[in-house]
């Protein structure tokens, strides 16, 4: 293999400052309401819940935001993260296309989520902030923000999805290990909780309960300030770190992409890939396709309905338009919990329905099959919801091959799966069940969405 294989950026060009697509978009983004006035939310909204730093970037138009020198020193522990050609696999897949990945498993939380759960910390404890409470699904933007909270001296109290939370308990110790606490989700804690609690003394949980739990501890508490690991305009920009480092390392390879591709839960790593390249495009450059894959049992960009609704079960954040399955959807146990979201970044789900993005969802199966070929041909086993970006991958390569087109491919290689493979055994002795969603349960949170007049 005379053709280089890794792309691996020095230190000193570790981007300065994060990509804000808000400066380039053709049409605003319909702006947050208040669920009471269905007026435009203002900063001062947000303030309980949020340091005004992040506020001011959750709304800046600005198109580029320094990244602060402390955050910077901190991402030096794995950034620039590694861009790499996939040699072998596009061997076994026989296929013409070139096929590169951006590896964000080599932080120390194993994914993309450090980069912003390193800025969210820094920006809280400049503020004064004493304690961050968040929720976490599969346990990744736990254990990110726990590292994260560590290093700036921030108390960090996680509220975990309780299928998650018994399923995985060796997130909950690494969460332990940087110093969180982890409560299982719907909990006793909060009235959120025990709401759902009342109801249904064993429900599994979901994100949209968490974030409840989460918001609430932060709302209703003033030394506390709440952190979301995706979703919202800042946490989205902060991930453009990836992208912009993945052009550099383009020019270094002496290529381009053509296709890029992102698993999406809340979008967050999707458009930490894809933005800085989609911004070139709007801009005036290349146009690339950009592809979502999302999981077939909790499609909001495909099934989904673009419209405002409410980010979490029990109706406590502001209401933002996006694709949403509606908020009281419980979406079938699959095992990308970080993809088990009812709804979608406003940012991608605006850029949806522009048609700048493409999106396509797959059954968990599929996906696992994909990320096994991955492991035996790329040695590294990939979280299970980035199988979803794998298989994406793996089909743009397969669609190459049937049009004899050398094509170049980009996914985001978002996380390892070194603590799933409880859901690989699961995979290996053929117990994955591809549960498809329940149509009525779909029609009926749908149904209840808010009614926003036009
Ligand atoms: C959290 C997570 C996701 C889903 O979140 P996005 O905001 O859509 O990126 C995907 N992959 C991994 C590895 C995650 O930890």
């Amino acid at each position: 293999m005379s053709q280089p294989t890794k792309f691996l950026l020095d230190e000193s060009r570790m981007p300065r400052d994060w990509y804000n697509i808000a400066a380039d978009l053709p049409v605003p983004l319909p702006p947050p309401l208040h669920p009471g006035t269905l007026q435009p939310i203002g900063p001062a909204d947000l303030a309980p819940l949020f340091p005004m730093e992040l506020i001011l970037q959750e709304v800046s138009t600005e198109r580029t935001i320094p990244i602060p020198e402390p955050v910077r020193e901190v991402f030096r522990l794995w950034r620039p993260s590694p861009l790499v050609r996939a040699h072998r696999l596009e061997k076994v897949l026989g296929t013409p296309a070139k096929i590169y990945y951006k590896y964000e498993g080599v932080s120390p939380a194993g994914s993309h989520k450090p980069n912003t759960a390193v800025p969210q910390a820094w920006y809280n404890a400049q503020a004064g902030v004493k304690k961050l409470s968040t929720e976490t699904g599969a346990g990744q933007w736990g254990s990110s923000l726990a590292f994260a909270g560590a290093l700036f001296k921030l108390e960090v109290k996680v509220f975990q999805v309780r299928v998650s939370f018994d399923q995985k308990p060796y997130r909950r110790a690494l969460m332990e290990t940087y110093g969180a606490t982890c409560v299982a989700s719907p909990s006793e804690e909060t009235n959120a909780g025990r709401a759902i609690l009342a109801q249904n003394p064993k429900h599994p949980g979901s994100l949209g309960i968490a974030i409840s739990e989460a918001v609430e501890v932060a709302a209703t508490n003033d030394d506390t300030k709440y952190a979301l690991g995706s979703v919202l305009n800042h946490v989205l920009m902060h991930q453009t770190i990836i992208g912009q480092e993945a052009m550099l390392q383009f020019e270094m390879a002496g290529d381009d992409p053509d296709v890029i591709v992102g698993c999406t839960g809340g979008g967050s790593n999707f458009a930490g890939i894809a933005f800085p390249f989609i911004g070139q495009q709007l801009r005036g450059g290349k146009k690339r396709r950009i592809v979502a894959v999302e999981p077939a049992a909790c499609p909001s960009l495909t099934r989904g309905k673009y419209a405002y609704d409410f980010g979490d079960t029990s109706h406590l954040t502001p209401l933002v338009k996006m694709h949403t399955l509606g908020s009281t959807f419980t979406p079938p146990g699959f095992h990308a919990g970080g993809l088990r979201y009812h709804g979608m970044a406003p940012l991608v789900s605006h850029l949806h329905q522009l048609k700048l993005i493409e999106a396509t969802s797959y059954k968990q199966n599929a996906c696992f099959e994909a990320g096994v070929l991955f492991a035996r041909s790329e040695g590294i086993v990939p979280a299970p919801e980035a199988n979803h970006a794998v298989k994406g991958a793996i089909e743009e390569a397969l669609r190459c091959k049937r049009e004899g087109r050398s094509e170049v491919i980009l996914f985001n290689l978002c996380g390892h799966g070194h603590f799933d493979m409880s859901a690989y055994m699961a995979f290996h002795a053929g117990q994955l069940v591809d549960q498809p969603y329940d149509e009525a349960e779909l029609a009926m949170a749908l149904s209840g969405l808010p009614s926003v007049p036009a």
